[in-house]
């Protein structure tokens, strides 16, 4: 009785029972594609236009990576579903709005959206330019990764000041590296529910970046830039957002920054 062989479904659990954290990595990607559409330029939608024979034929809309990228993500996270309310109308939502919203109420206007497309083409287009489709997104990433604090729930904090100091820290273009630095404070920006976290990148410079533009990713134990600024993740306009990367000549030696906070290695203990 006790030598029957494991169901697939049992052998997974064990394993996963050793892996260190639930990899986020694909909440990470949705967002990152929310910024990338917010940066990217206004999508047309179909339209009619002339072919080489003079006929008017319609055109599909801007179709960029980000927004392909975008929807599958939706679709393996099951965010679009077969089953939702088909009456639920998301052509006026506010951001105050999505942002007080249930969770499975989220995924019934992205399921919406994004079925709607199917029928009407041109949809998607138009909820990526009135940005209700990206804060729907974002709503459905805050309430998967974060908790009831706005926090990466998979982030510990030390107390409510301090977070572990050394966690690398990667630029939105991934070209740049910083460690924490240990600080952590509410973001003072009022339309802003995010937390600052202290970084020293490797240019030297030192700053604050906000939870709404970065992303801690448990299975590598790094925070990512996914929006705005490269070292700033600013997105909040006016661009440029924040303070840009400076000219590598400026940047400190490693033997320099290895003896500043985050940067210095600690004793093992
Ligand atoms: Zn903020």
């Amino acid at each position: 009785m006790f030598s029957r062989t494991k169901s697939p479904g049992e052998r997974r659990r064990v394993y996963l029972s050793f892996m260190p954290a639930a990899p986020l990595v694909e909440w990470e990607s949705l967002k990152r594609c929310s910024f990338d559409l917010d940066d990217g330029p206004f999508l047309g939608g179909p339209h009619f236009a002339a072919n080489e024979n003079n006929e008017y034929v319609i055109v599909s809309g801007d179709y960029p990576s980000a927004l392909s990228e975008l929807v599958e993500v939706l679709y393996r996270l099951n965010l679009v579903r077969s089953g939702y309310d088909m009456n639920a109308n998301p052509d006026s939502l506010t951001d105050a709005a999505i942002k007080k919203m249930p969770d499975d109420r989220v995924r019934d206007f992205i399921s919406q959206i994004v079925r709607a497309d199917r029928l009407n083409e041109g949809t998607l287009q138009r909820f990526v330019n009135n940005m209700i489709l990206l804060q729907l997104v974002r709503a459905a990433y805050d309430h998967e990764v974060f908790n009831a604090k706005h926090w990466p729930k998979a982030l510990a904090t030390l107390d409510e000041q301090h977070v572990a100091k050394g966690v690398v820290v990667r630029s939105r273009t991934n070209k740049i590296e910083g460690r924490t630095t240990g600080g952590r404070q509410k973001c003072p920006s009022t339309s802003c529910s995010g937390w600052l976290l202290g970084v020293l990148w490797e240019t030297g410079q030192q700053m604050h970046i906000c939870s709404e533009g970065w992303h801690f990713e448990p299975s590598t134990d790094e925070i990512h830039v996914i929006g705005g600024g490269d070292i700033s993740a600013r997105y909040i306009s006016p661009k440029p957002w924040g303070r840009p990367p400076s000219p590598k000549s400026l940047w400190p030696s490693k033997v320099e920054l290895n003896t500043k906070t985050g940067w210095k290695i600690l004793p093992k203990s």
